[in-house]
């Protein structure tokens, strides 16, 4: 149990999650063969309730009971997931109307849901409206949409505006701000949006203010948030009310990758119970919000193929398995990543093997991006054997072109 993956690739500092048994991955209770046969086919993605709900309980405890933890539903917006996610946290962020109907099927209080995105199409705001969540204002060119939809359901809309900052959050996988951006109304501008606000019939909450995604550092994460913090006193002066919630992004990242080391939580928890004693005085009466995916649901899901062919070619084996990039395109490294790492794999019935050989995992796609595992020391597999892809459990099934060739698409479970 908890032994690292692939250990023969130096610096991998992943490790399995999961329990083992007769070497087995053990998911949700059931040893893979069992649950793989109970799924019926194979691929699919495995979410694991109970890891998912330690591992969100852990993150709780450790931040300040005063900052709320919002999942951010694009991460992972399987139904069944949502609705366990919204028992585990103090809110949802949505990006979409799509998973604004998921949050609300899965019963979560509008009143804990915002809507960020650029592109907001005007009846996704009238949805909105309609809904009474909070809509994050992106763009000036949303405010007479909402204005419309109040007048027209006779509703006051809820509208938080999301700053593009004037910093950027240092050594993000992604960076989502600073310099010209199409997300959240550069923060210049920010006062005169406020003024419009003010003049419209609606009830203002507040800012919104993200600034990456994958980030590692505590420091560079804790630094963000004191510009953010900063930076919402200073509008806050130009608001049209007072701010009940400033949602100061998210971004910690997971280790994916050889030499990734897990972020360092209790610095960045410090961080934020000191800006949260701190907005008491400078944002009376204001919620400190933290918005999370991948950090929370990534982890406990595993994306499992099976081996349908094993050949060598020149002197290198090839385990072609049934899945690939068409399911889990982050996995085949190509969603965002400049250089092409290997999540951590493993042949899931022969956890604890040793490595013998290293081979290449593939998928069935006539293109040579189809890779899921690069020269990756594992033990013998053959036809049939289950290959596990762990860090599955975020942008996995919903960010993949599952109609690239015509193959299935994969199934998903919560176990
Ligand atoms: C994508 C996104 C998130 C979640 O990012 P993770 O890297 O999965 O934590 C949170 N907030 C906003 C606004 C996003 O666009």
């Amino acid at each position: 149990m908890n032994a690292p993956l692939n250990a023969a690739a130096s610096g991998q500092v992943v490790t399995n999650p999961f329990p083992v048994e007769n070497g087995e991955l053990v998911i949700g209770g059931l040893p893979l063969s069992r649950l793989a046969a109970r799924v019926g086919r194979t691929p699919f993605f495995a979410y694991d309730r109970a890891l998912l709900a330690a591992h969100v309980r852990a993150l709780r405890a450790a931040l300040p009971p005063a900052v709320h933890l919002h999942y951010a539903m694009k991460a992972n917006p399987m139904p069944a997931l949502v609705q366990t996610m919204v028992g585990l946290v103090d809110g949802l962020d949505l990006a979409s109307a799509g998973e604004m109907k998921v949050a609300l099927d899965a019963g979560c209080d509008p009143g804990i849901m915002s809507f960020a995105g650029p592109g907001k199409r005007p009846e996704e705001l009238w949805q909105a409206v309609a809904a009474g969540v909070t809509i994050n204002v992106e763009s000036e060119g949303e405010l007479p949409h909402i204005r419309a939809a109040a007048d027209g359901l006779g509703v006051r809309p809820r509208v938080a505006v999301r700053v593009n900052p004037d910093f950027e959050l240092k050594s993000s996988g992604m960076k989502m701000a600073g310099g010209p951006k199409q997300f959240g109304i550069d923060a210049e501008r920010v006062p005169d949006v406020l003024a419009a606000i003010g003049r419209e019939p609606f009830e203002f909450v507040g800012f919104h203010v993200y600034s990456g995604s994958q980030n590692l550092r505590a420091e560079a994460l804790c630094d963000a948030q004191r510009k953010t913090l900063d930076l919402a006193v200073r509008l806050a002066a130009a608001a049209p009310g007072p701010v009940q919630v400033l949602n100061m992004g998210g971004g910690f990242g997971v280790p994916y990758f050889p030499g990734d080391q897990p972020l360092d939580v209790a610095p960045v928890a410090e961080n934020l119970r000191m800006l949260a004693e701190e907005a008491r005085t400078s944002l009376p009466g204001a919620t400190l919000v933290i918005e999370l995916g991948r950090y929370l649901v990534a982890h406990s899901g595993v994306y499992v193929a099976r081996v349908v062919d094993r050949k060598e070619s020149r002197g290198h084996v090839f385990l072609v398995t049934d899945g690939g990039l068409h399911h889990h395109l982050a996995a085949s490294g190509n969603f965002g990543q400049v250089i092409r790492k290997n999540y951590p794999v493993a042949v899931g019935t022969q956890m604890g093997a040793p490595a013998t050989e290293n081979v290449s995992v593939v998928g069935p796609l006539c293109t040579p991006l189809d890779l899921l595992g690069d020269r990756v020391d594992l033990p013998r597999a053959d036809v049939g054997d289950l290959i596990c892809v762990f860090m599955s459990g975020a942008y996995g099934y919903t960010s993949s072109p599952h109609q690239f060739l015509s193959h299935p698409a994969p199934i998903e479970v919560l176990v």
